[in-house]
């Protein structure tokens, strides 16, 4: 087993998966999310696709024995364990626009798009080519007869985990999300271990 890395709190990583190697999320502290996305390496046009993922599951919950596919339809990601079976796929990443619209700051953080932006420049792929993010953690409830939704403290308690197995040599980015909402009202780090 590798070691875990840590990502400190409000900031984001970039770092290669090879097809069949797993990455396990961790929640070190409990309910803190972790927004996750995807490139082929091959191309990094081919990205993680909330969109297909999302009409191929019939569910916007996904958890143990769902696949996250690409926007050409591809597997990218297999979830191969869930110990907390609630992740967000319908919000994009937080970011200075989120923090100036929804919380009303004069001097937003950059917050989790800003984070990713960063740590996928050195591989290639710019702020615009960045799509919805897996958000592992999250927990977004839905009303089934308006959808309209609340971004409530996620269910994930210290030690919690999800973990991916890759089906393609992918180039991956990751947070510890920057939003106070999806936190529980507080910040904190997030972990991650390539196997
Ligand atoms: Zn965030």
């Amino acid at each position: 087993m590798g070691d875990p890395v840590t990502i400190p709190p409000r900031s984001g990583t970039a770092f290669t998966l090879d097809r069949g190697q797993t990455l396990t999320v961790i929640d070190p502290e409990g309910r803190q999310v972790s927004d996750l996305l995807a490139f082929a390496r091959d191309d990094l046009r081919e990205v993680i696709s909330s969109g297909r993922t999302l009409d191929y599951a019939n569910r916007i919950y996904l958890t143990t024995g769902d696949q996250l596919y690409s926007n050409r339809s591809n597997v990218m990601l297999d979830i191969i364990e869930d110990r907390v079976g609630r992740h967000d796929f319908l919000l994009t990443p937080c970011s200075k626009d989120t923090f100036r619209i929804i919380y009303g700051d004069t001097d937003p953080h950059r917050g989790c798009f800003g984070n990713l932006a960063a740590a996928l420049e050195p591989y290639g792929v710019g702020p615009d080519a960045i799509p919805v993010a897996f958000n592992c953690f999250m927990n977004v409830p839905v009303d089934g007869a308006t959808g309209s939704f609340t971004v409530e403290p996620p269910l994930s308690k210290a030690g919690d985990f999800i973990t991916f197995r890759a089906e393609m040599d992918l180039v991956m980015a990751l947070t510890a999300c920057s939003a106070l909402q999806s936190n529980g009202g507080s910040f904190k780090p997030i972990q991650y271990r390539i196997d």
